[in-house]
């Protein structure tokens, strides 16, 4: 089978955030002598562009109303990523070092579509299966399915993978004239709220939608997102896929990033290691428990609640306990979790930025790590930091709820269920009393680190619904 996977981000070619994560390393698990994998995001200007070869195999023109862009589709020449990966170069659109958060988000991403769709369709050999992660390609069904141009597409399956619903790539239809022609019958069929919504037409399109949890699936269909009334009606071609991790970028028995390398057979030393060197890099005590945070500085994330958690607690444990924070995003929340330095000097540290390599001491070097979500599709870091023996505490929503129990309930981490500061002082308290007991604890980070969360049977289970899709359209 040959099966297209279309994005906006890939580890580590360019990434953001978890999307990036799953298109880097899906794929790479699906590839074998059964399947042909590849991968289309756009060409931004980052350092792996810059630092590895790729090979121009096709040009052409794209079109958007009335402007012209030339583009090109790169190849990497040496596969080493465990499958094809194709980088499209729109020169005007792209040639910049960031994925997201342009002002001309919408011209940008609409073009990448088309231009995939332009190249695949000239194609001599057309995917079986074009996999589209969030609404960055949320048109891509739509255009397929109805656009003239596309024709030799149509019969083509397409699956729309929801990593996150809350961004939905909503424009007026004042440019609707930016897709190439089709039948004004369909029209409906990009429609939402009055307004062309990509991921809304991705999920009324596609041949079947999938989220990243199955709690999440419940979620969304309640949850305050404007989609509710449309998840509910395709309720019968969505499923909850949980997403797996890569376990060869993934592993503290292998991490180059590490200051020593451990597994779950003798791990203690090596922890202590990693926590030395990570308080040694912030002035912290390391005989003190750590408490970490690694993601994007948003609400959504439970990040404005960090700093009034945080002077709580340091209040409470007369600076007893140490906190980490890694992350960027929302202006005041940085500034909020800036200020706390002036206040708390030996027991928090804050790093605002990107970090890959502090991200994977973070993980390894922590006791444990806070993820105090309001919406979490799936949530990748609770997996990472079981991974490398720290345990999470994570409110119970979407997928932290399926990948974690609560320590009492003889589980693998520590769960509240209020986004609020006060529910998360009360988490944290049970993880002091937790870190005084070396038995208790260091049983809990075997748990976590013999969970299984390869993609070995997750991307089996694509595989199998790719097959149903594929069957579907033959029988139709
Ligand atoms: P989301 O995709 O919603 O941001 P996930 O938990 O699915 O959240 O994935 C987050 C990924 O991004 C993880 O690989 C995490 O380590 C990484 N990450 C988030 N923020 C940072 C940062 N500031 N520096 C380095 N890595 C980060």
């Amino acid at each position: 089978m040959e099966i297209l996977h279309v994005g906006a981000e890939c580890y580590p070619v360019a990434k953001v955030g978890g999307l990036a994560d799953v298109i880097g390393s899906l794929p790479k698990y699906q590839n074998n002598k059964n399947n042909n994998v590849s991968v289309a995001i756009p060409c931004y200007q980052t350092v792996f562009r810059l630092e590895n070869n790729f090979e121009c195999i096709h040009w052409g023109k794209l079109k958007l109303g009335q402007f012209n862009f030339p583009y090109s589709v790169l190849k990497e020449t040496t596969d080493k990523l465990g499958f094809e990966l194709y980088l499209i170069e729109i020169p005007e659109l792209f040639d910049r070092p960031n994925v997201y958060s342009y002002r001309d988000d919408i011209e940008r991403f609409l073009s990448f579509q088309i231009a995939v769709l332009d190249w695949i369709s000239g194609r001599s050999s057309i995917p079986d299966i074009i996999h589209c992660h969030d609404h960055h390609t949320g048109l891509i069904p739509f255009m397929k399915n109805y656009c003239c141009k596309y024709e030799k597409l149509k019969n083509v399956a397409a699956i729309i993978t929801i990593h996150n619903g809350l961004y939905q790539g909503i424009f007026t239809f004042n440019k609707l004239y930016y897709l190439p022609e089709f039948d004004l019958i369909h029209i409906k069929e990009l429609e939402w709220g009055n307004c062309i919504n990509s991921l809304a037409s991705a999920i009324k399109c596609s041949d079947e939608i999938t989220t990243v949890s199955t709690t999440y699936l419940n979620e969304i269909n309640y949850s305050d997102n404007g989609l509710e009334t449309l998840f509910q009606r395709v309720r019968n071609k969505s499923r909850g896929i949980l997403n797996g991790i890569d376990m060869d970028v993934w592993d503290p028995s292998r991490d180059t990033m590490l200051e020593m390398n451990y597994s779950v057979t003798d791990f203690s030393e090596g922890k202590q290691k990693n926590k030395e060197h990570l308080c040694s890099l912030f002035k912290m005590n390391p005989d003190k428990p750590l408490f970490s945070f690694i993601g994007r500085l948003y609400n959504e994330k439970g990040a404005d609640l960090l700093a009034k958690t945080i002077s709580s607690a340091l209040t409470t444990y007369k600076n007893e306990i140490n906190f980490l924070i890694l992350g960027y995003g929302d202006i005041e929340i940085e500034n909020q979790l800036k200020q706390l330095l002036e206040v708390y000097k030996e027991n928090y540290h804050v790093h605002i930025g990107y970090n890959e390599e502090l991200a994977h001491k973070t993980y390894a070097g922590s006791d444990f790590l806070l993820i105090p979500s309001r919406i979490e599709p799936c949530g990748l870091n609770q997996m990472y930091a079981m991974r490398y023996g720290t345990i999470p505490i994570v409110r119970r929503t979407g997928g932290l709820r399926d990948t974690i129990i609560d320590f009492e309930d003889n589980g693998n981490g520590i769960c509240h269920d209020q986004a609020s500061a006060e529910d998360i002082c009360d988490a944290i308290q049970r993880a002091v009393n937790l870190y005084s007991d070396k038995d208790a604890i260091g049983q809990i980070r075997i748990k976590g680190m013999n969970t299984d969360h390869s993609w070995e049977h997750v991307s089996q289970e694509y595989i199998e619904l790719y097959n149903l899709i594929i069957g579907k359209r033959h029988e139709n």
